[in-house]
């Protein structure tokens, strides 16, 4: 660990806790995507970013013997980055670019839609029977997204390990690591692994908001103790983060600079104004614009009814 990630003493986490930082509790929101239960961190009731990330759903940790617990069928989008991190098991990515790739923990997929692209993500044929991670959405500013859509495949990110935790960083960078997947604005998104018994102070950029989420284990964040399906809102202004664990435990940082634009999010769409999303849907119901996925076998998704959509509000 770097120097500013040495271990400090939990009276010192507490002590950090007394002086009242900033520390709003969002609870997810369970739902389903298919037979897939998933719970939503982002976006929630009165927190829709987090710096540019706009989308955060847990799925698993489950065990299967047969079928696929993940087979999203080809569906488009416009307008952000898809970051999909496993803790356990695969997911094999398929994309209207002609991209492949099967990710397994440790790795990163990163697609970015750009100005429009398909992509359909499933359990591939050759498993382990686990299915345990998150998948995250990058909003990209106004003059990045209508860029070319890419999709990068990382598959070992870089580590931070010390002997009180494991830190992988798959977007942006903490401390000495630096991930090498392709981002566009100032960004960070780690997975921690407090290990038991230990505390890891890390540090943060003070101009970044950031948020956590417990994904294993217990864990307390400046001497507070977290729960597990919670999103924790750290805000700015913080140079450090102290987590403590006794039995071990896990969990996801992400942040960035507060997203300096207003976005609208529909379906799988990120834009900027309702007739944006309505040329979107028109378009992916018309077959035009986003490709097809020609790897996966069966049918793809149909856009859902575009009933009512507001203009983003500005004040909110
Ligand atoms: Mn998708």
């Amino acid at each position: 660990m770097s120097k500013r990630s040495e271990p400090v003493s939990a009276e010192a986490c507490i002590a950090l806790a007394a002086a009242g930082r900033e520390l709003q509790a969002f609870p997810n929101r369970e739902l389903s995507l298919g037979s897939l239960a998933v719970s939503r961190a982002l976006p929630v009731k009165d927190k829709r970013l987090v710096g540019p990330w706009c989308f955060l759903d847990r799925f698993g940790p489950l065990s299967f013997t047969a079928g696929k617990p993940m087979d999203v069928a080809p569906h488009p989008h416009i307008g952000l980055q898809t970051v999909t991190w496993l803790f356990e098991g695969e997911v094999v990515h398929d994309d209207s670019l002609g991209s492949e790739a099967v990710l397994r923990p440790g790795g990163v997929n990163v697609m970015t839609a750009g100005g429009g692209i398909t992509h359909a993500e499933q359990t591939p044929r050759d498993h382990t029977g686990r299915l345990n991670g998150v998948q995250l959405w990058v909003a990209l500013l106004d003059r990045d997204r209508h860029m070319t859509p890419s999709f990068e495949h990382v598959q070992d990110v870089p580590t931070i390990e010390g002997a009180s935790g494991l830190v992988h960083a798959f977007a942006g960078s903490l401390a000495e690591a630096s991930s090498t997947a392709p981002f566009h604005s100032a960004i960070v998104g780690v997975d921690v692994r407090v290990h038991p018994g230990r505390t890891l102070d890390l540090p943060l950029e003070p101009t970044f908001e950031h948020a956590v989420l417990v994904v294993q284990g217990e864990c307390t964040l400046d001497g507070q103790p977290l729960a597990e399906r919670v999103l924790y809102y750290l805000g700015t202004n913080r140079s450090d983060v102290c987590f403590s664990s006794r039995e071990g435990g896990r969990l996801l940082l992400i942040g960035g600079p507060p997203f300096p634009e207003t976005i609208l999010m529909w379906w799988n769409f990120v834009a900027r104004t309702p007739e944006e999303i309505a040329q979107a849907r028109t378009d992916w119901e018309a077959h035009a614009r986003f490709g097809e996925v020609v790897a996966y076998a069966g049918p793809r998704l149909d856009a859902p009814a575009l009933v009512h959509l507001a203009r983003p509000n500005p004040v909110s």
